[in-house]
């Protein structure tokens, strides 16, 4: 990235400077009966890149006037980075002002969609912390990690169709639960409402059926980062999730940032992954600079209640790629796949509520708080930051979500 100055107004600087420049799909409030199209954030604006690209005969100029990312995410490595130098010399380059300026929309103008149509999903389990936390409270007379752990990235296919945009309402699910101390199972409205931090990752390129796609092959595949809340419903997941893992305890709703960050971005928030023990098999090998300092934060109604580190995350997100292929099924554009709740050693580190309660016996946010899980009207919001690679930090889109009641 050249340390050239950009030319809009108040970017130089922020955390949404062009060393970050995520895409998203966007509408803006003076459009009538259209449909969003691609854009990209640049400080407080958003640039609307399809009459740019087609003003300027860009080669990929079809790719900005889809309604998804769809089909930039079908594009492949050279062409995501051709597409980003672009935009940095439209954006620094003081020749293009005229040209470029009157395509940027003030972000608090436009309404963001859901920025990709997502393929399929698959959440993983990635945090030590957390997995040996959840081990605790789920079954408290047993080893916390069961014997795969440490040789295998777990993880679960989710439900594509809903996961939905950052600024979407979560209604509380109902389903089957059964507390320790019941008989049988009651229908109801979940008493135990939860969320999981995560970072999630979009698949641009595909691979074909029957082959494996490489640890080192991670940066052919994935195009780029969001934001992602695994809602979840813990007394559901409790009593369902025995022996084929987690169900509708999940698949009610998963919310994403509205803006997908491109791994380039991250260049300088790259770092090597926490010491691996044992040594994991030749396929699950990766090098140094495999893992990735992002700093999280969780609000909750506006106050921060924890700060998860992405850096302590035991398996890699191109451990993550290679183990989900590694029985030859083949990556579609617009997969999506999630790192597992993001919880570092400390109490204030933990990404879920479930962890922060301790199984909700243990109230947390306050000495007079009484708060355990999530109640009608609460919202959470998650939001992260990392390196950037112009010496500041930038800003991941952050992903919310407002409760409410039960149908
Ligand atoms: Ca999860």
């Amino acid at each position: 990235m050249p340390a050239r100055q950009t030319w809009v107004d108040g970017a130089a600087g922020s955390s949404y400077d062009v060393d970050n420049l995520p895409y998203g799909v966007f509408s803006h409030s003076s459009w009538e009966g259209e449909q969003g199209r691609v854009g990209v954030r640049i400080g407080d604006h958003v640039l609307d890149l399809a009459p740019v690209a087609a003003a300027e005969m860009l080669e990929v100029a079809h790719v900005f006037e889809a309604p998804a990312l769809n089909p930039l995410l079908a594009l492949d490595r050279a062409h995501w980075s051709g597409v980003r130098r672009w935009i940095v010399s439209l954006l620094t380059d003081e020749a293009e002002r005229g040209l470029v300026e009157p395509h940027l929309l003030p972000v608090d103008e436009v309404t963001l969609s859901m920025p990709f149509e997502v393929a399929d999903y698959v959440d993983f389990y990635c945090s030590l912390d957390h997995a040996s936390n959840v081990g605790k409270i789920f079954r408290p007379d047993a080893e916390p990690l069961l014997p795969n752990w440490r040789h295998l990235p777990v993880g679960y296919h989710g439900r594509a169709g809903t996961v939905v945009v950052s600024g979407t309402d979560v209604r509380r699910p109902c389903g089957q639960r059964k507390a320790p101390d019941q008989d049988q199972p009651t229908y109801g409205p979940t008493g135990r409402l939860d969320i999981e931090c995560e970072l999630g990752f979009v698949v641009g390129a595909p691979s074909a059926q029957g082959e494996r796609v490489a640890t080192s092959a991670f940066e052919e595949h994935v195009f780029g980062v969001l934001p992602l809340n695994d809602w979840s419903a813990r007394d559901i997941q409790a009593w369902e999730y025995v022996p084929l893992g987690p169900f509708l305890g999940k698949s009610f709703a998963t919310s994403v940032a509205g803006w997908v960050t491109p791994l380039e971005a991250l260049d300088a928030a790259r770092v090597d992954l926490p010491a691996q023990d044992p040594a994991p098999l030749d396929y699950l090998a990766v090098g140094p600079g495999a893992g990735y300092d992002i700093a999280f934060e969780v609000l909750l109604n506006g106050e921060t209640v924890a700060r998860p580190p992405y850096s302590s995350m035991y398996w890699s997100p191109a451990q993550m790629l290679a183990h989900m292929t590694v029985n030859g099924a083949s990556l579609r554009t617009g997969d999506l796949f999630a790192s597992g709740t993001v919880s570092g050693a400390e109490r204030d580190q933990r990404g879920s509520f479930l962890e922060l309660s301790w199984g909700g016996r243990e109230p947390f946010g306050g000495p007079d708080s009484q708060r355990t899980f999530l109640e009608d009207g609460d919202t959470v919001t998650l939001r992260a930051t990392a390196a950037g690679t112009l010496g500041g930090r930038i800003a991941l889109g952050e992903v919310t979500g407002t409760i409410t009641p039960a149908a």
